[in-house]
């Protein structure tokens, strides 16, 4: 395929692309506000398509990264409940705008893939990206490559329902680990938070406020426990933090390594594992998800 790899990112606010040069940096980037409903969102590919200066080739390949459920064979998204989409063709819609081939992608997994590229793993290499946003989610790529699992559920630690006493998630479950160590958790049990309850939160846990440190352990813990879930499965080499969550750096990371080291203290066979020094943090993750689905738009197919 001669063109250039185009990659999209349809966000709940943003829509963000990037043009990948031959090396997978970034030649060009443009964004728009992200249009509610299915015209509203194939307005803002258009609109983010026409802003990009795109090389004297053109376009070869498009990839798109998108919440919700997605079907990566025939280009369908449905249950994009914050995107205003039932049930939507996007992959047809954007070739006929772009007028190359699409391959559309979850939002966490095109993330993934971008992850493991910007952070320069070796194709030989194995990662998980716990997106610590709204929700709770992970995409996983082993030894290079995309794992989205037989019905596209691999990763979605989010709903392991962990407390049968718990409080309902979204997806009908109770006591999921979203329900505590995600945005929307916190929201919940922080309300005083306002529009930034995360920021909030750990502000009043730092200035010794009991409840706020105890919604923040609970968070904490949480996300150690999805950490745990993803070595214990899929065993990779490293568990990258992103999302708005994982905005905090050491302020999510310090703690989170001293919890996972506390489980440690008692079990040799978690300590064996070196779990601690496996969790990073993603230095930049602005445009992970469009790198990431540029490169979904070219990557082999896998399960
Ligand atoms: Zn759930």
């Amino acid at each position: 395929v001669t063109g250039a790899r185009v990659g999209i990112d349809i966000g709940g606010t943003k829509t963000q692309a990037v043009v990948l040069d031959d090396e997978g940096g970034i030649a060009a980037e443009a964004k728009v506000p992200t249009g509610f409903g299915a015209e509203g969102v194939i307005a803002s590919v258009r609109d983010v398509l026409a802003l990009l200066s795109m090389p004297d080739a053109g376009i070869g390949t498009v990839g798109v990264g998108i919440p919700g459920a997605v079907d990566p064979a025939r280009g369908r998204v449905t249950h994009a409940v914050n995107l205003g989409l039932a049930d939507l063709a996007l992959g047809d819609a954007v070739a006929a705008l772009a007028g190359a081939p699409v391959t559309v992608e979850n939002d966490v997994n095109a993330a993934a893939l971008g992850a493991f590229h910007l952070l320069g793993y070796g194709p030989d290499r194995s990662l998980a990206y716990l997106n610590l946003g709204t929700g709770m989610a992970a995409g996983i790529v082993l030894d290079g490559r995309l794992r989205r699992g037989a019905w596209g559920a691999a990763g979605e630690v989010g709903h392991i329902a962990v407390d049968p006493e718990g409080v309902l998630c979204s997806c009908g479950q109770r006591g999921c680990l979203e329900t505590l160590g995600s945005g929307s958790a916190v929201a919940r049990q922080w309300p005083q938070g306002g529009d930034h309850p995360v920021r909030s939160l750990f502000e009043a846990a730092a200035a010794g406020d009991a409840l706020a440190i105890g919604v923040r352990r609970r968070l904490i813990d949480t996300v150690a426990s999805a950490v745990r879930v993803l070595v214990l499965t899929v065993d990779v080499d490293d568990v990258v933090l992103g999302g708005g969550i994982a905005s905090l750096g050491d302020r999510l990371l310090d703690p989170l390594r001293d919890a996972l080291r506390d489980a440690e203290s008692t079990s040799p066979f978690l300590a064996s594992l070196g779990i601690p020094d496996r969790v990073r943090i993603l230095p930049s993750k602005r445009r992970v998800a469009a790198v990431g689905a540029a490169l979904a738009g070219t990557a082999p197919k896998s399960p």
